[in-house]
C-alpha cells in the first residue's frame, strides 16, 4: 500500500497548527507539503515546524481559486489528502480539484459566496453523488465548532440517551489578546458570521432573528468564569438537526467582550463591515476586506493572549423513558497553546481536530465514499484521539430540569 501524504491548503493561523500538529505524527500521516496565495507565509511555517518537530515541509504558491492550478500540484505531489485550511470560498474550487486528481478531501468551514454571508451546506452536499462516485471521500467541518461539537453530541446520543431533543452549544473565549480590537480567527469571516442574522432550530425549522438580539449569562466549569453569551447562527445547527431528526431546538451561544461589541457596532454603523462593493477614488473596494487589511492578524495574537477557552454542548433528551442532561466540554488554554505550536488557542482548537479528522480519513478509520458530516462518523476514535492530542474533554451530567448553569 502506498505511504499517506499530506497537502495542506492555507498559511493561515490554523493552516500554522495543523502543520505542527501533522509534523508532530509525521510517521504515521507521512510527508506534508502546504501551498497557499502567499509563499512566504508557508515558507515560515515551515521553519517553525523545522525548528519544533525537525520535519520538512515542501511550500508552494498557490491560487485555489484556480481548480487548474490545484489539480496540477495535486498530481504531482500525488497526496492521499488535502486539507482545506484557506477560507470557506475556496471549498467548492478545491473539492472541484480533489475529484479531478483523485484526492480526500476535508476542511472546517462550510463553503459560503463571497458576496452574500449566507452560510449554508447544500452546495457541499450536491457532490455527494460525484464523491461517492469517485470513491472518495470528503469530510466538512472537521475543526472545533464545527467540528468537535458534531463529535460531543454524535458520542453523548451513541453513550448517554436514546434521544437527543435539545441542544446548546456554547462557545467562550475566556481570554484577552491586549489588544483594542482584534478577531480570533480570519477577521472577514468572523465580521460576516457575527453580523448575520440569528438562525436557530425550533419545531421542525430555522427562525430567524435579528443579529445578537438574545443574550444569557453562562458559568463555566473549572473555574473559567462567567460570561455574556449571544445566540449566533452557526453552521453545525444545519446538518446536526438533519442527521438526528429527534432535536427540536437547537441553539449556538458565543461570548463576546463589551469591548469587542461596542467596536463592531461603531464599524457597523460607519459601513466598515458592508461586502458589496464601494468606488473610492477610481478603485472598487469591499470595506469588510479594507477592514481584514488594517485589523491585526489572528495568527500573531498567540504571544500576548491568555486566559482560556471553553467550547462544549449541553444536550438533553431522554433515557429509558428518563429525561436526561449532559454537558460535554474542552478547556484549553492559550499561553500552553502558544508554548506547544506558536499559536492561540482559538487556531489550535481548530487545527487539532482537522489533524485528527486527517488521522481518521488516513487511517481508514472514516474513509468512506461520499461527503459527510462529522456527526454521521462513529464518534469513538475521534474522541479517544482528542485526550490523546491536545484537547482533553469532560462529560458530566446535569439536572435535566434547570440547565447548567445557564440563566438569564
Ligand atoms: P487566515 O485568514 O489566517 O488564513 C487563511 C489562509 O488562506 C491565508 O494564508 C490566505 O492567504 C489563504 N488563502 C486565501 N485565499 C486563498 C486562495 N485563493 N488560494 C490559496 N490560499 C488562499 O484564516 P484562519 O486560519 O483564521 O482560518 C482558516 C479557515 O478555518 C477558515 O475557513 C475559517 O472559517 C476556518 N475556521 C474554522 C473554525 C472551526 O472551529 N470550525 C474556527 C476558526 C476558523 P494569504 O495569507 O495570502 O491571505
Amino acid at each position: 500500500m502506498k505511504a499517506p501524504s499530506l497537502l495542506i491548503v492555507g498559511a493561515g493561523g490554523v493552516g500554522h497548527v495543523v502543520a505542527h500538529k501533522c509534523a508532530q505524527l509525521a510517521s504515521q500521516l507521512g510527508r506534508i507539503s502546504l501551498a497557499s496565495r502567499t509563499l512566504s507565509k508557508c515558507e515560515s511555517i515551515a521553519e517553525s515546524v523545522k525548528q519544533r518537530t525537525d520535519i520538512d515541509i515542501a511550500t508552494f504558491e498557490l491560487d485555489a481559486d484556480q481548480v487548474a492550478s490545484t489539480v496540477r500540484l495535486l498530481k504531482e505531489l500525488k497526496p492521499t489528502l488535502l486539507i482545506n485550511v484557506a477560507l470557506p470560498y475556496q471549498d467548492l474550487v478545491l473539492m472541484d480539484a480533489c475529484l479531478e486528481a483523485g484526492v480526500h478531501y476535508l476542511d472546517t468551514a462550510n463553503y459560503e459566496p463571497k458576496e452574500k454571508a449566507l452560510f449554508e451546506y447544500h452546495w457541499q452536499w450536491a457532490y455527494q453523488e460525484k464523491f461517492q462516485k469517485a470513491g472518495l471521500c470528503a469530510l466538512l467541518g472537521s475543526g472545533f465548532d464545527p467540528g468537535v461539537t458534531n463529535v460531543f453530541t454524535a458520542w453523548m446520543l451513541k453513550h448517554h440517551f436514546d434521544e437527543i431533543h435539545e441542544i446548546d452549544i456554547i462557545d467562550v473565549n475566556g481570554g484577552d489578546h491586549g489588544q483594542a480590537f482584534a478577531t480570533n480567527f480570519n477577521p472577514e469571516i468572523n465580521i460576516r458570521e457575527v453580523t448575520a442574522p440569528c438562525r436557530h432550530w425550533e419545531k421542525d425549522r430555522f427562525m430567524e432573528t435579528p443579529p445578537m438580539s438574545l443574550k444569557e449569562t453562562f458559568q463555566c466549569p473549572e473555574e473559567v468564569g462567567t460570561y455574556q453569551i449571544y445566540r449566533m447562527y452557526h453552521e453545525e445547527l444545519e446538518s446536526l438537526t438533519k442527521h438526528f431528526p429527534t432535536i427540536r431546538k437547537a441553539q449556538f451561544w458565543m461570548s463576546f467582550s463589551e469591548n469587542y461589541l461596542k467596536h463592531l457596532e461603531v464599524l457597523q454603523n460607519v459601513g466598515m463591515t458592508r461586502i458589496d462593493p464601494v468606488e473610492y477614488e477610481g478603485n472598487s473596494i469591499i470595506p469588510l476586506q479594507f477592514l481584514k487589511a488594517v485589523l491585526p492578524d489572528p495568527g500573531d495574537l498567540g504571544q500576548t493572549t491568555k486566559g482560556r477557552t471553553c467550547i462544549g454542548v449541553i444536550a438533553r433528551g431522554i433515557k429509558d423513558g428518563k429525561s436526561k442532561a449532559f454537558y460535554t466540554y474542552n478547556i484549553c488554554d492559550h499561553e500552553a497553546c502558544f508554548q506547544e505550536v506558536g499559536s492561540q488557542a482559538i487556531s489550535y482548537t481548530t487545527g487539532v481536530p482537522a489533524m485528527i479528522g486527517a488521522k481518521m480519513i488516513l487511517e481508514g478509520i472514516w474513509q468512506k465514499p461520499g461527503v459527510w458530516n462529522m456527526e454521521q462518523m462513529d464518534p469513538d476514535p475521534f474522541m479517544a484521539d482528542l485526550n490523546q492530542y491536545g484537547l482533553p474533554w469532560t462529560c458530566i451530567e446535569i439536572d435535566p430540569h434547570s440547565p447548567f448553569k445557564v440563566t438569564s
